[in-house]
């Protein structure tokens, strides 16, 4: 009977111990894994981020190197989107940093300058690639993640990114019209959200963030 007794008393207090290493492994398992979910996501925003930097520093570049090229009004356009790349890489930052992350400062590169022609399709490539790949992956890891103030912040960059294109080749258009040193083109840039407008596109809200457009930094 005494033998019995014990036989019970190990195999309740082993199950016991198995049932509290069960629950403290199940503690642990979601842990882990939303560390790795956030890993993935700071990642990506430290890419796009290091990314949006580097356009802003190149195309303040490119709107010097258009200014002496007798281009203004394409230096005022790179000087709006070198401004608006700057807006989207704070609200990147600020993302990582709710996160709980650290952005990791780009390292600089020597921007290489070529022509105003080739400067605008650099720019429409590059802006075309990021909205047809990376920048769709970004947003739907996103809204996967629940993550609904980021999935909206990306979404702000990837329209603003359209306008840009849009905008670039509306410049290539007109790039070799004989009063591009006369007439006055102005952009308006979104402080918040980075959103650029022209005249053609003027709202009185930023229709990305509502901010009113009498904040919006203006470009002429
Ligand atoms: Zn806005």
């Amino acid at each position: 009977m005494k033998r019995f007794f014990a036989l019970f008393i190990t195999f309740f207090t082993v199950s016991l111990l198995a049932l509290g290493a069960a629950y403290i492994d199940g503690k642990m398992r979601p842990q882990h894994n939303k560390e790795h979910l956030w890993h993935d996501t700071l990642q990506r925003l430290n890419e796009l981020g290091r990314q949006q930097h580097h356009h802003s520093v190149r195309y303040q570049q490119y709107a010097i190197h258009a200014q002496q090229a007798q281009a203004p009004q394409i230096a005022t356009l790179f000087r709006a989107i070198s401004f608006a790349e700057e807006v989207q890489c704070e609200n990147c930052k600020d993302a990582i940093g709710s996160l709980g992350g650290l952005f990791s400062p780009p390292v600089e590169v020597p921007v290489a300058l070529t022509s105003t022609h080739e400067h605008l399709q650099n720019a429409i490539s590059e802006k075309s690639d990021y909205h047809h790949g990376k920048m769709q992956e970004c947003i739907t890891g996103a809204m996967d993640e629940g993550n609904r103030y980021l999935a909206r912040m990306l979404t702000w960059c990837d329209a603003s990114d359209v306008k840009m294109i849009t905008l670039l080749k509306q410049a290539i258009a007109t790039e070799k019209a004989s009063d591009d040193t006369t007439s006055v083109t102005c952009y308006w840039v979104c402080p918040t959200c980075g959103n650029i407008e022209c005249e053609q596109l003027r709202t009185c809200y930023c229709p990305h963030c509502m901010t009113s457009s009498a904040e919006f930094l203006i470009f002429e």
